[in-house]
């Protein structure tokens, strides 16, 4: 991305959306497109067991609910949410560092940890990833191999649900051509770094006026 943007801290970007709808897919690219100081991934912290192919600190950091207890005792994580019976929870301490250091950090979570991060910091970009029909979602998932026959009819019927909130989020976008989908959520992490929030526009006047000084 350009050296132009009008920042000092990193933009928080938060993709959800329907399992299986491609939200690590299209990270996974823009990553691979830009340089780590620019866009960072959070890695959540999951009771979930790895799924076969998964990385601890890489895909998760997988620990028990006793830990992950104490955790949000401690007031460790960002946000964190119960989905399909196991915890979830962004740690906050990288996020945070990222942020000042001016790199920009994607939050890959569910519908009630976006809402609660934009809920506690309103300049959070919430973006919903949506595949193009329900037919190609469950396609998606069976291909995938990584979830039962019964867990994939609770990813599916659980759909609907999230969708009902994508009011709430900024942008929605369609993965259907992987490239597509590519380009439009890099397009609206370019956008968002012109965007005149509050905390830019004093920044810019400061060091407008300063100069002038
Ligand atoms: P999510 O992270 O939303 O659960 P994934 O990124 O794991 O979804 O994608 C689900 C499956 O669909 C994966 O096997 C992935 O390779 C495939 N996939 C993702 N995007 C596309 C696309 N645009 N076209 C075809 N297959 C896709
Ligand atoms: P999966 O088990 O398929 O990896 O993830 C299941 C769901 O949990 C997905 O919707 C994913 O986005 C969400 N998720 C992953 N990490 C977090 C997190 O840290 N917080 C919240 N709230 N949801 C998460």
């Amino acid at each position: 991305m350009s050296s132009d943007r009008q920042r000092h801290t990193g933009r928080l970007f938060v993709i959800s959306g329907p399992s299986g709808a491609g939200k690590g897919t299209i990270c996974k690219r823009i990553l691979e497109d830009s340089d780590p100081s620019e866009i960072t991934l959070s890695v959540s912290m999951t009771t979930r067991v790895p799924r076969e192919g998964e990385t601890e600190g890489v895909s998760y950091f997988f620990t028990d609910k006793e830990n992950f207890r104490e955790k949000i005792e401690e007031g460790g994580f960002l946000e964190y949410a119960q989905v399909y019976g196991n915890y979830y929870g962004t740690p906050k301490e990288y996020v945070m560092e990222k942020l000042e250091a001016g790199t920009d950090v994607i939050l890959e979570i569910d519908i009630q940890g976006a809402l609660n991060v934009k809920k506690a910091y309103s300049d959070a970009v919430l973006i919903f990833v949506l595949p193009p029909s329900m037919e190609v979602l469950r396609k998606r998932l069976t291909d995938r191999h990584t979830e039962t026959e019964e867990a994939i009819n609770m990813r599916l019927s659980e759909t609907l649900k999230e969708m009902s909130v994508m009011d709430q989020y900024d942008y929605c976008i369609i993965n259907d051509v992987l490239d597509d989908a590519v380009r439009a959520a890099e397009a609206v992490m370019k956008a968002e770094h012109s965007r005149a929030t509050e905390d830019v526009c004093r920044r810019l006047v400061e060091r407008y006026k300063e100069e002038l000084d």
